[in-house]
């Protein structure tokens, strides 16, 4: 899985914190400068008054302000497993490649064997693979090679099946119905970092799936470079917690 951050609100710290300012300004934050909209906040430089607010308003769970600056991001090859558990979050938008009109009869399905088309997980071939399930800790290696051939010919057979039905005439948006819920996906999703923030709470936590728990972590260093006070202060003091950011 690749992520990649299409597009993102510019300066966002500084929106975020011209938004708290204004609960509590006689002034219009509208048309004053940000030195002075930052006036009364502790700090030496503009940078050190932002890292005060943002860690007072985290700290404080004053969350609306962080809900003003967006991010897009492009994911490609997610599993529809994957897609599926990420979709339940209501507050993100999102843009989903379609199989009503995109036909995957191109792919070799010896290619789908090595890991085109369909995610193959890490405990169809890692012996000492630990998943939540107690029957995935490290096991024969004879046991493994048997799960990974059974895997790996069972979506390839899923692929060329696919294929026959659309050779057959079949509408792409029906023949899908006998591919995996493994296959793969690419996906734009925007949200605010008030969301990012939540999904991270949900979604980076140790009893999230690995894969999506993998795509989590890619946007969070993607975020940290975009919005880095903010998500520092989230990677220090909030991740992981067990009182998340909305139950
Ligand atoms: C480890 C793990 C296992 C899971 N297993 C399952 C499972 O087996 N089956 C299953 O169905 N789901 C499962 N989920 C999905 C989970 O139950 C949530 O649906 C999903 O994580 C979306 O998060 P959210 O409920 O916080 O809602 P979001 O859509 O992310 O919304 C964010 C917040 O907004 C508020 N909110 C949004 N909509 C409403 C509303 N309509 N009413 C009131 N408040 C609202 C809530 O405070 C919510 O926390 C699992 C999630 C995780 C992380």
């Amino acid at each position: 899985m690749d992520v990649t951050l299409l597009e993102a609100t510019e300066d966002p710290e500084r929106v975020i914190c011209t938004a708290a300012r204004n609960d509590y300004s006689n002034e219009f934050v509208g048309d004053q400068p940000f030195e002075e909209t930052m006036a009364t906040v502790d700090g030496d430089s503009l940078e050190e008054k932002q890292e005060t607010l943002i860690g007072h308003l985290l700290s404080h769970g004053h969350f609306g302000p962080f809900e003003h600056p967006q991010a897009t991001f492009a994911i490609e090859g997610m599993s529809r497993s994957c897609m599926a558990q990420l979709t339940r979050h209501r507050h993100v938008s999102f843009d989903v490649q379609s199989m009503r009109y995109v036909a995957f009869d191109e792919v070799d399905p010896d290619d789908v064997r090595a890991g085109e088309m369909v995610v193959i997980p890490p405990s169809a071939t890692d012996p000492d693979w630990v998943g939540r399930n107690q029957r995935t800790g490290s096991v024969d290696e004879d046991v493994v090679a048997e799960r990974e051939e059974v895997f790996r010919e069972s979506v390839s057979r899923s692929v060329a099946d696919y294929q026959r039905l659309l050779d057959l005439g079949m509408a792409p948006e029906d023949a899908r119905f006998v591919l995996p819920i493994g296959t793969k996906v690419n996906v734009v999703m925007s949200m605010n970092v008030r969301m990012l923030m939540h999904v991270a709470d949900m979604r980076a936590a140790a009893d999230s799936q690995w894969e999506i728990r993998g795509m989590t972590e890619e946007v969070l260093d993607l975020a940290k470079e975009w919005c880095p006070i903010t998500f520092e202060y989230y990677e220090e003091n909030m991740k992981g917690r067990k009182n998340r950011l909305a139950p």
